[in-house]
């Protein structure tokens, strides 16, 4: 068996951060958690960097 650790899979739209986890849900804001095995981040996510600058700005 590999990792038991989760990652919420909605972080990239609520969280600043990946927030993982050992539940099924993310602690946080309750959406369903995912295998985090691949990887955390999506290198391949073109509005990462946009939401991560945004969400800067309304600090
Ligand atoms: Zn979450």
């Amino acid at each position: 068996m590999k990792s038991d650790i989760r990652v919420c899979s909605a972080w990239r739209a609520v969280h600043d951060r990946p927030v993982y986890t050992l539940s099924d849900t993310c602690p946080e804001c309750g959406a369903d958690a995912e295998n985090s095995a691949p990887a955390p981040f999506d290198p391949n996510d073109p509005h990462g960097e946009y939401r991560r600058a945004l969400k800067r700005r309304h600090r």
